[in-house]
C-alpha cells in the first residue's frame, strides 16, 4: 500500500507538515505504511483557539445538547467501522482485538451519551448533592454544583488502543463542555487520526472543540493552566515526566494518570481441579495473556492458584496456551497477532529475561514463531510466555515488572490472607479478579484488596456467562487504579465527565439558588398556578408554579374501609390498646398510604392533558401520625423538569402535606411524564 501522510488537526483546518518525518512500520509486514510529523506547529495558538473558540460554543449548549452531539459522533464511527478496520490490521490486532478498540469505542460514546440524557439535566449548570441547611430559618442555603472547566483537555495516550483510547475521555469531556486536544502515540496514530477524520467530517463539532497533534507536543505543556485537564495513559515513566513538568506543578494542572499495572487473577482457596471455577480461571487467564497479544493495561500478568494445585493449574494452562495460533492477524484461523512494533517485541523479550531471574519459563520462548500465513515477517511476532515463580515473596520483579505482551507469571499461596497480600504486593493495579464460589473468601478480599485496586471483578458459576471478564473497562465503572497504576480515576458514568468540571460551593437565599440551578428549593418564592399546573404542557411549566389543596378530614370509617379494601389491618390503625401501647402512636392512626391517596385525590386534575402518566416517588417521609378526626391539605411546586425526548419528559414535583395546624405529615417528590 502507499504511504499514508497523517496530517494534523488545528484550528479547524488539516494541516501536513512534512519536517523531521517519522516512519511508522506495519506489525504484520514490517513496512513502512505511514509517516507523521508535528514539528513546528503552534501550539500556544492551538490551545488557545480550544479555549476561545472550542469552549465557549461547547458551554453555550445544554447538556442534552451535547450528549445528542456524542450520540451522532459514534453513529458517525459506526457507519464507516470498515475504513478503521481496513487499518486496524496494521497494529497486529486481529478483528476480534480491534471490535474492542473501533465498536467498543463507538460503544462508549453511545453508553456516555445516554448516560448524559438520562442522569444530567438538560442545563449548563449540573446540581451536586442535597441542599445544605446552613441558616436556623432557611434564609440562607448553601448548594454544591459543578460548571465546567474553561480550559482544554490534552490527551496524551498510549498506543495499545488508538480508537477507544481517545474516544472514552472525549465522551466525558465534551459531555462536560470541554474542548480537547488528543495527542496519540505515534505507532498507531494513523488509526486516531482517521477516527478523527470521520468526527470531523460529521460536522457534529463545533469549531475548536477537538484537535489532533500526530507527532511531538514540542511546548504545549508551556502553554497549560488551571483550567486544563491532561488526561495521561502511558508508561509510569512517562507519566512521572510530564507530572512533574514546571508548568503543569505552578498552574497546578489536573493530571489524570492511567499507567502500568500488574494485574492479579487469583483461584479462590474453595476452587477444586474440577470446579467451574478453576476452569472459568485457566480461560480467563489465557484470554487475557493472549488478546491484543497480551498489550492491554488490564491484562493478567500474575496468576495465584492454592498451593496445592500449582501443578493441575499450570498443566491446563500449557494445554490451552497450545491452542493458539499466532500469525497474520487478517486471517481467520489466527487467535493472536505480533505485537505493535519489532521496538515492543524487544522491550517484551528484556521484561521477559528479567522476570527469569525470578520464575521459569514453562511455556514458550522469545525466540522466532512458527506464524500463521505467509505476509507476516517475524519482526513484531512473540509467542505466548508462562512463567512459574514457586516462591513469590522472595520475587525481586514478578511484582514490579510488566511485560507488556502475552506475558503472564503462575505463582502459589497458602491461605486468603497470603493471596491477599500478594495480589497488594503489585502496589496499586486497575484491576484483581477473584474467581471463587465462597461468599466469605469475597468478603474479605474486598477488604483486604478493596484499597489497593480500582475494580475487582468476582468471577463464578453463577456469573460466568454474562460476566464481560477481568480486562474489560465498561464506561459504567470506573476504569483506574491507585499506586503504580497511576492514582486515576477515568469514566464511570456521570463520575467521569466531573473531572473536567469544577464543584464549586454555592452560599445564597432559596429563591437566589433556586433561579441559578433550576431546580426548586424550599423557601424559594412560589407562584400560584392558574390553570391547575398538570393542565400546561412540559415545556409550558415553570419551576416555582405551584396549587394549595382544599382539606379533607380523615375518619376512623375512612381508616377501617381502607384497612378492609386493602388488606392492610397493621395493628397501628385497627387496634387502639396496641396502636397506644406503641411509642410512636398517640392510638389508632390513619395508614400513610391512605394519606398519599387523598393527597393525590386532593391534588390531581382528572381529565385527560400533558399528565401522561405518574412515574413514582422519591424520598417520601411520613414525620406525624394523623389520628382520625386530624385533617391533610397538600401543597404541590413544580420542582425541576427533564426533557427525556422530543414528545415528553419528566416532571420533579414537591409535594408537602399538612394537618389541620399547618404542621408536616408528610413530605416526597412525586414524578410524573408529561407531555410537549
Ligand atoms: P509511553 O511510551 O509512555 O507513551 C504514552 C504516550 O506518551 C504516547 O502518546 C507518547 O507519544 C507520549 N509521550 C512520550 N513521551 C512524551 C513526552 N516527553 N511528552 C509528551 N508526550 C510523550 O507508553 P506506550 O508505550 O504508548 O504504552 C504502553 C504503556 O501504557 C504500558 O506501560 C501500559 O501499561 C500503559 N497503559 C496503561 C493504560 C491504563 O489505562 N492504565 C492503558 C493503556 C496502556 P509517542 O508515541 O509519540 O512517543
Amino acid at each position: 500500500m502507499s504511504v499514508i501522510h497523517l496530517e494534523n488537526y488545528v484550528e479547524d483546518k488539516w494541516q501536513k507538515v512534512s519536517v523531521d518525518p517519522v516512519s511508522i512500520a506495519s506489525a504484520v509486514t514490517g513496512e513502512i505504511i505511514a509517516q507523521t510529523s508535528a514539528s513546528g506547529l503552534d501550539f500556544k495558538a492551538l490551545s488557545d483557539h480550544a479555549r476561545t473558540k472550542g469552549g465557549p460554543a461547547l458551554r453555550q449548549m445544554t447538556f442534552h445538547e451535547r450528549a445528542s452531539m456524542i450520540k451522532g459522533l459514534g453513529k458517525a464511527i459506526m457507519e464507516r467501522k470498515e475504513a478503521l478496520y481496513a487499518l486496524n490490521a496494521h497494529s497486529g490486532a486481529t478483528r476480534k482485538d480491534g471490535w474492542i478498540d473501533i465498536e467498543g469505542g463507538a460503544g462508549t460514546l453511545f453508553s456516555t451519551a445516554s448516560k448524559g440524557k438520562r442522569e444530567l439535566p438538560d442545563a449548563r449548570i449540573l446540581i451536586d448533592g442535597d441542599t445544605e441547611q446552613i441558616s436556623r430559618h432557611g434564609t440562607f442555603l448553601g448548594q454544591h454544583v459543578y460548571t465546567p472547566l474553561q480550559g482544554v483537555a490534552v490527551f496524551i495516550d498510549a498506543f495499545n488502543f488508538p480508537v477507544w483510547g481517545m474516544l472514552e475521555k472525549l465522551g466525558p469531556a465534551l459531555l462536560a463542555g470541554v474542548p480537547a486536544i488528543v495527542k496519540p502515540a505515534t505507532t498507531t496514530a494513523y488509526l486516531t487520526e482517521h477516527c478523527v477524520r470521520i468526527m470531523i467530517e460529521s460536522g457534529l463539532l463545533p469549531d475548536g472543540a477537538l484537535q489532533l497533534i500526530v507527532g511531538r507536543v514540542g511546548d504545549l505543556l508551556d502553554h497549560l493552566t488551571g483550567q486544563d485537564v491532561i488526561s495521561f495513559t502511558g508508561s509510569a515513566e512517562t507519566a512521572a515526566k510530564l507530572k512533574s513538568h514546571p508548568r503543569i506543578i505552578a498552574e497546578s494542572v489536573r493530571f489524570i494518570a492511567e499507567q502500568d499495572s500488574l494485574n492479579a487473577c487469583v483461584l479462590g482457596l474453595d476452587a477444586t481441579a474440577d470446579s467451574p471455577e478453576f476452569d472459568l480461571f485457566i480461560k480467563e487467564t489465557v484470554r487475557e495473556m493472549t488478546v491484543k497479544a497480551g498489550q492491554k493495561c488490564t491484562a493478567i500478568r500474575r496468576a495465584f492458584v492454592p498451593a496445592g494445585l500449582l501443578d493441575e493449574a499450570e498443566a491446563a494452562l500449557k494445554a490451552r496456551l497450545a491452542k493458539i495460533t499466532v500469525g497474520d492477524p487478517d486471517m481467520e484461523e489466527t487467535r493472536m497477532g505480533p505485537l505493535v512494533s519489532a521496538e515492543q517485541r524487544a522491550d517484551v523479550a528484556e521484561k521477559v529475561q528479567t522476570l527469569s531471574e525470578d520464575a521459569a519459563i514453562v511455556f514458550g520462548d522469545t525466540g522466532p514463531v512458527k506464524l500463521n500465513g505467509d505476509k507476516a515477517s517475524q519482526d513484531a511476532f512473540i509467542s505466548p510466555i508462562l512463567l512459574k515463580c514457586e516462591t513469590p515473596w522472595q520475587a525481586k520483579y514478578v511484582h514490579n515488572t510488566e511485560a507488556f505482551g502475552p506475558v503472564a507469571t503462575l505463582m502459589p499461596y497458602h491461605d486468603v490472607s497470603d493471596a491477599i497480600a500478594l495480589c497488594n504486593a503489585g502496589k496499586g493495579s486497575l484491576v484483581m479478579s477473584l474467581f471463587s464460589h465462597d461468599r466469605k473468601i469475597g468478603e474479605d478480599f474486598v477488604l483486604g484488596a478493596g484499597a489497593y485496586h480500582g475494580r475487582i471483578a468476582i468471577i463464578n458459576r453463577d456469573c460466568a456467562k454474562e460476566s464481560t471478564g477481568h480486562g474489560s473497562p465498561l464506561p459504567v465503572l470506573v476504569h483506574g487504579g491507585p499506586g503504580r497504576a497511576g492514582g486515576g480515576e477515568e469514566m464511570g458514568g456521570v463520575r467521569g465527565v466531573k473531572h473536567y468540571m469544577q464543584r464549586t460551593a454555592l452560599q445564597g437565599s432559596p429563591d437566589m439558588l433556586s433561579a441559578i440551578t433550576q431546580n426548586w428549593l424550599s423557601g424559594a418564592k412560589i407562584e400560584a398556578s392558574s390553570p391547575h399546573p398538570f393542565r400546561l404542557k412540559f415545556g409550558e411549566l415553570e419551576i416555582g408554579k405551584t396549587i394549595e389543596t382544599a382539606s379533607r378530614t380523615i375518619t376512623l370509617e375512612d381508616i377501617e374501609h381502607f384497612a378492609e379494601f386493602t388488606g392492610d389491618t397493621f395493628y397501628a390503625h385497627m387496634d387502639e390498646e396496641a396502636a397506644s401501647a406503641n411509642p410512636f402512636f398517640p392510638g389508632r392512626v390513619a395508614h400513610g398510604y391512605l394519606i398519599l391517596s387523598f393527597a393525590a385525590g386532593l391534588f390531581v386534575d382528572a381529565a385527560p392533558g400533558p399528565v401522561l402518566a405518574n412515574y413514582g416517588l422519591d424520598s417520601l417521609r411520613f414525620l406525624k401520625p394523623v389520628s382520625p378526626g386530624d385533617s391533610i391539605q397538600v401543597r404541590l411546586t413544580a420542582k425541576n423538569k427533564k426533557k427525556r425526548n422530543e414528545d415528553y419528559g419528566e416532571v420533579r414535583w414537591d409535594v408537602l402535606v399538612t394537618n389541620q395546624d399547618g404542621e408536616p405529615v408528610a413530605s416526597y417528590d412525586l414524578l410524573t411524564m408529561n407531555a410537549f
